[in-house]
């Protein structure tokens, strides 16, 4: 199994080579999903409704389905929150690359309840390997560790240039111990 934050990496040189990552953050996750990996990627009121979805499980926040090439996204979900949204689909693209192995596994589908996809990473695999993809894909660490600093760790700055929400960047600098000491609680 590939190394989930090598695998983000290796996505976005890969998207670079064939599109021009430009200038980032924000990193272009949904375009790497759409134009470099062709997936789709759908809104749904309720992904349990979708043909083949798990319905005995709880609500979903996302689901993929390799049949169609398709990323489910919960809309109430993505309407709260565009950072969360990025963060689903930064996750099962994880899932994509990983797991379903672009698709070379057949007929793979991953749902994932709202709680699997958690930016602290508290959770098991295949769950695990996709949060810490999606951090890795969203947050790169070698970007945030040069914007960290260049931007005095303006928390608030920092979540906006990389379209995150202020507590996900908080997790990520704290789980790369890129947060000074004096701003930890
Ligand atoms: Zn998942």
């Amino acid at each position: 199994m590939a190394d989930p934050v090598l695998a983000a990496q290796q996505l976005v040189a890969e998207y670079d080579k064939d599109y021009g990552v430009g200038e980032i953050p924000p990193v272009p996750v949904a375009d790497i999903a759409e134009s470099l990996l062709m997936l789709d990627i759908l809104e749904e009121d309720e992904i349990r409704s979708v043909p083949g979805a798990p319905t005995d499980a709880g609500p979903l926040s996302g689901l993929l389905t390799t049949a169609n090439r398709t990323i489910w996204i919960d809309r109430r979900e993505a309407a709260r929150s565009p950072e969360r949204k990025r963060f689903t689909i930064a996750h099962e693209i994880g899932h994509w690359i990983m797991h379903a192995r672009r698709g070379e596994v057949p007929l793979f589908q991953k749902a994932c309840a709202p709680d699997d996809i958690r930016e602290d990473g508290a959770s098991a695999n295949p769950e695990r390997e996709a949060n810490d993809f999606a951090n890795e894909l969203v947050m790169p660490e070698e970007l945030i560790s040069a914007l960290g600093p260049e931007c005095g760790f303006n928390l608030a700055l920092l979540a906006a240039r990389f379209e995150v929400s202020v507590r996900a960047l908080e997790i990520r600098l704290i789980r790369l111990d890129l947060l000074p000491s004096w701003m930890r609680a």
